[in-house]
């Protein structure tokens, strides 16, 4: 997004739903917006996916220029390169389970052996078992419901998932069970997901977090990753790394705080050491984005 500016108009008034936001997301990255309702989060995703455009400035997705592709080109991009974890786009309610997530693929003109053959993988992927898939998606729970939904997005093998508070409305177990899972498919598959969330808790699912106000990215953060966990207590580790290894890496040790459990990928610029109570956490800080130049 180069120097984006999004206003809705209501009668004589404009709302700035966003503010001259320039943002550059790498591929396979995993993005997460944090903020306050109405702050912009899902403007922004809007108009990632094309459906809204900007009043000012350029909205670029895989090299191409939104306001330059035509209308079906548009269409097609997001069919094709776009998953959509959004609260609006519900599962219906007459179609089973695995209907829903075979239908979008008749749009893509793949046949019905082969959309079948994606819709299993795809459910298999997220965790739900067959027993259910003929089920109509009211017999299921919502964390189960908000799985099928992440297999109907996957299904299509787009590049990008855009996921729209997709734990809104689920307990903390249940989201945070989405929320890992949105992380393996990044992990696995190579997924550049863009997270809009308002719980600060859920953005730490991210590699990168903005924070978001009125419209603006007011802060940007790159949360810890931990990479391995020792529970036997600090005297373990300090045995095993010795107290010369401890000494010289006391120096830039800062506490990890938050629980994000993921494994980390790629190389990293250097790891913390942490304790918290008994436990002894090793986390590796997260890698810049090279590709990345804004
Ligand atoms: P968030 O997703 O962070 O809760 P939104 O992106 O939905 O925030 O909204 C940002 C601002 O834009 C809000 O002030 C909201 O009222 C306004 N807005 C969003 N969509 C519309 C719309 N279709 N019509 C008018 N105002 C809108
Ligand atoms: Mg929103």
């Amino acid at each position: 997004m180069e120097d984006v500016r999004k206003v809705y108009r209501a009668g004589s008034h404009g709302t700035a739903a966003l503010d001259g936001i320039n943002l550059c997301v790498s591929v396979g990255e995993f993005l997460a917006l944090v903020g306050p309702s109405g702050s912009g989060k899902t403007a922004m995703l809007d108009l990632v996916a094309g459906l809204e455009a900007p009043e000012h400035g350029r909205v670029i997705v895989g090299g191409r220029d939104l306001a330059l592709l035509s209308d079906d080109d548009r269409n097609d991009l997001r069919l094709r390169e776009i998953g959509f974890v959004f609260p609006a786009v519900h599962l219906l309610p007459t179609f089973s389970v695995e209907e829903n997530v075979t239908w979008p693929m008749e749009f893509l003109g793949i046949d019905w052996r082969a959309a079948h053959e994606r819709a299993a993988a795809a459910l298999d992927a997220v965790g739900i078992e067959r027993a259910v898939w003929a089920r109509r998606p009211v017999h299921l729970t919502l964390g189960e419901q908000q799985r099928v939904v992440i297999a109907r997005a996957i299904a299509t093998e787009p590049q990008l998932l855009l996921a729209d508070e997709p734990t809104a409305g689920l307990d903390a177990t249940t989201g945070e069970e989405i929320l890992g899972l949105l992380r393996r498919l990044h992990v696995e598959r190579g997924l550049t997901v863009i997270l809009a969330t308002q719980r600060a808790a859920d953005g730490r699912a991210g590699e990168r977090v903005l924070e978001m106000r009125e419209g603006r990215i007011v802060r940007v953060s790159r949360p810890a990753r931990i990479v391995s966990s020792d529970r036997r207590g600090g005297e373990t580790i300090r045995a095993r790394l010795g107290s010369a290894v401890l000494r010289m890496v006391a120096g830039w040790l800062a506490a990890v705080r938050g629980g994000v459990a993921t494994r980390g990928h790629g190389v990293s610029t250097g790891v913390q050491l942490a304790g918290r109570g008994s436990a002894w956490l090793l986390a590796a800080l997260p890698k810049g984005h090279p590709q990345c130049v804004c």
